[in-house]
């Protein structure tokens, strides 16, 4: 019984049961035993949908119960708005929330006020750089899909964030929730916690395969399914769970693919409506026309109105919650995702169908299998308690084989172990670095003693042959500092203004010595020049070489040699010089965007979606705002230069629309129509006639209003040089 649970405050289990929680679920049972809410560490290993969240919370509220303060890690940004909300019933009895993920430098002091605090955690690692006073306060921490410490990009800033976190309070509790994975007692090792390993879920849960006319389960059973002859599986699958009344969530590998699922199987679920829910559809579609006037939010509309939706991290977060509300209230019939959504997100449905199990990885340079972990995050998604019987989950076979090599790889196959990635050099870099910029550790024995408890060394620290590879590891990478100038190794190690510098950039440390290397060669840098050498570091993915690009890009590299800023590498040297040419394909979709060509252009021209197009756009601002900072830095007089490009970049406009494209509400767009008409200047803007505006700018009078208010305030963005220091890119 909820009432039971000691340690929480009093209101808890009221609160509880006004939500519909009257007894607590075996695997939360078994984490109250192990001291949860008494403050005691604790890894939760279980399945998707089986109530991670409240265990959590009481352990987040217990803390706030006896005084203290709390810490919640998201891995994804927009997962820190769902879980604000989620947490924001505790307000009404006196626990205050707040939330970091702004992309900007803020010491986050305001944050001090707070109980409970949610964050990312690279805003974490950020804070915990710039000297976050609240970070010594903590007593709880949670750190949520703890198993993402398995993610080659992500997994090692959490890791050691935690281990940061637990260095400045030894005795700070952790909670760490992680989906069911194959070692969960090596984690529980790691953090010196409790663990509860469990498989119990609150609803039963059917896995298979659809191949042909069957569906095919994993515990040998089989059912009808009819596929018309011009339908697809998908259709068929949606079709059926129609009759049932039940309605269908479909996971897919890319934001376009999602999309044109949606408008496919909209004319499936169209024949599952009645009336009022086509009325009420209509209704919402309007709302969602009301977010915005882009053609996501019309293509999104119109497959509501028919009771489907897409949803990924694409779509805008009102767009996103309107569309879980709709499908929580079964409204909307279909849901075609992006695994974003499998990732926290309480969306439960009748029928999950995880439509491909292969996703483009241009690292790996094809498509590339799912990992088990991923596929049975996904799957849990089926299944509502209290509302269905089951669930069910599926995924889709073309040819006999391929049915056998699903249940083999999926259906019948426990979750890969997770294994610290850590040592990668670029973690390694980067970490190391920060650890010693921000005080942790001034010497080699006490940057070991540190690395220590980082689940690397859990996992490997002593090799077979007995050697120490952290040991190894930290030497070569300390080698690798020194020489690039970002710490000095003394009696003690400590960081350079330089390094100190590179860490509040959060740049890998690898990117600040190509970036510093290229604007020494000397010379007023030209735009394109900046994007090739931001380009060619490694905190940008580049655009990927296809076949034929290798020879359109070689001619280009030498038409355009004089402007690359360091040497070219010679054509015998394979990869380097393709690694050159990748950079120069990233570098010039940039000078593109940059020179206002279309974004549908681009995105044709590139082999892009919109959402790369934004990712490179904001990567290479977050990139030469860094090369701003490192040029003032070294006194190096190319950082009006960089300036310019990087505010060229940032809005998408050539040198002479600088000015007007910084005004609030103008953009590219709208930039280029004032420009045409005469307008050159925030300064004339600012003098314009409303009519001579309204006409330039084509649009309604609130338009013209709007741009003419904003032309009066200051433009922060060509006043000073000093960018903004710690502006992360969002890296959902
Ligand atoms: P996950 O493990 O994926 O984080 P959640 O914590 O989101 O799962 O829980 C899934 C759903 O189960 C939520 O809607 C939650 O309110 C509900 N729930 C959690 N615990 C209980 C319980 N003890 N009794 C009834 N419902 C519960």
């Amino acid at each position: 019984d909820v009432a039971e649970v000691s340690g929480v405050p009093p209101w808890v289990a009221d609160h509880l049961q006004e939500e519909g929680i009257e007894s607590l679920y075996p695997p939360q049972a078994e984490a109250v035993e192990a001291g949860v809410a008494d403050g005691d560490s604790l890894v939760a290993s279980i399945p998707t949908a089986s109530g991670k969240t409240l265990i959590a919370q009481l352990a987040m509220l217990s803390a706030v119960e006896r005084g203290g303060k709390a810490l919640y890690i998201v891995p994804l940004r927009a997962l820190a708005s769902e879980k604000r909300e989620e947490f924001s019933a505790f307000e009404a009895h006196g626990v205050s929330i707040g939330v970091s993920t702004g992309n900007y430098d803020e010491s986050g002091e305001w944050l001090s006020g707070k109980d409970i605090i949610v964050a990312t955690s690279e805003k974490v690692d950020s804070l915990v750089r710039n000297g976050a006073p609240w970070v010594n306060e903590l007593d709880c921490v949670v750190s949520d899909e703890v198993h993402l410490v398995n993610d080659p990009n992500r997994g090692p800033t959490l890791e050691v964030t935690l281990a940061k976190l637990r260095r400045i309070n030894p005795s700070l509790q952790v909670v760490a929730l992680s989906a069911t994975v194959g070692n969960a007692e090596v984690m529980a090792e790691w953090l010196d916690a409790a663990l509860v390993d469990s498989a119990w879920r609150p609803i039963e849960l059917k896995t298979g395969v659809q191949y042909g006319q069957a569906l095919h389960f994993g515990d040998g059973s089989q059912r009808e399914l009819r596929v018309g002859s011009n339908e697809k599986p998908t259709e068929a699958i949606v079709r059926d769970t129609l009759a049932e009344g039940g309605s269908t969530l479909v996971f897919v590998n890319s934001r376009r693919n999602a999309e044109g699922a949606a408008k496919r199987l909209a004319n499936t679920s169209r024949d599952g409506l009645d009336d009022e829910e086509r009325e009420r559809l209509a209704e919402l579609a309007e709302e969602i026309r009301g977010v915005s006037d882009t053609e996501t939010s019309e293509d999104l509309a119109n497959c509501v109105e028919e009771g489907a939706a897409f949803h990924h991290a694409g779509c805008s977060s009102q767009h996103r919650s309107i569309v879980e509300d709709a499908f929580r209230d079964r409204l909307i019939k279909v849901v075609c995702a992006t695994p974003t959504l499998a990732a926290g997100v309480n969306t439960p449905s009748r029928r999950v169908v995880v439509r491909d199990w292969r996703r483009y990885s241009g690292e790996a340079g094809g498509m590339q299998p799912l990992s088990v972990l991923e596929v049975h995050q996904m799957m849990g998604r089926a299944g509502r308690p209290g509302r269905d019987p089951y669930g069910e989950a599926l995924l889709l076979a073309n040819s006999h084989d391929e049915l056998d090599e699903l249940l083999d790889r999926y259906v019948w196959a426990d979750p890969e172990p997770v294994e610290s990635k850590l040592a990668r050099e670029p973690s390694m870099r980067t970490h190391l670095l920060a650890t010693v910029a921000s005080g942790f550790a001034d010497s080699r024995e006490a940057l070991l003693e540190f690395l220590d408890q980082t689940l690397y060394a859990t996992q490997y620290r002593h090799g077979s042959d007995g050697g120490d590879n952290l040991e190894r590891i930290v030497e070569t990478t300390l080698e690798y500092l020194e020489r690039n100038g970002f710490v000095d190794r003394g009696e003690t190690i400590e960081a350079t203004n330089l390094g100190h510098t590179v860490s509040r950039l959060y740049l890998d440390p690898m990117s600040a010595a190509e970036i510093i290397d290229g604007l020494e060669a000397g010379g007023t840098p030209t735009a394109m020049g900046l994007y090739h050498l931001v380009s060619r570091t490694p905190d940008m993915y580049e655009l990927y070489l296809r076949s034929g690009d290798r020879e359109e890009y070689t001619m280009l590299a030498y038409e355009r040699e004089s402007t690359f800023l360091g040497e070219m590498p010679s054509e015998f040297e394979e990869g380097r010089f393709d690694d050159w040419l990748s950079a120069l394909k990233t570098a010039r979709m940039l000078e593109d965007w940059a020179s206002e060509i279309d974004e549908s252009e681009i995105a044709e021209r590139y082999g892009v979606g919109p959402g790369d197009i934004r990712g490179k756009v904001d990567t290479a601002e977050w990139l030469l705002g860094a090369a701003e900072s490192l040029a003032s830095e070294l006194g190096l007089d190319s950082v009006r230069a960089i300036a310019e490009a990087r505010t060229r970049v940032k809005h998408g406009v050539r040198e002479e629309l600088i000015d007007l494209a910084g005004v609030r509400g103008v953009g590219r767009k709208r930039a280029r129509r004032l420009h045409d008409a005469g307008i050159e200047t925030r300064a004339e803007l600012r003098e314009a006639e409303k009519a001579v505006v309204l006409a330039a700018l084509r649009g309604r009078e609130k338009t013209a209003e709007n741009v003419l208010e904003a032309a009066g305030h200051r433009d922060p963005d060509m006043d000073g040089i000093e960018p903004d220091a710690t502006a992360v890119p969002d890296r959902d």
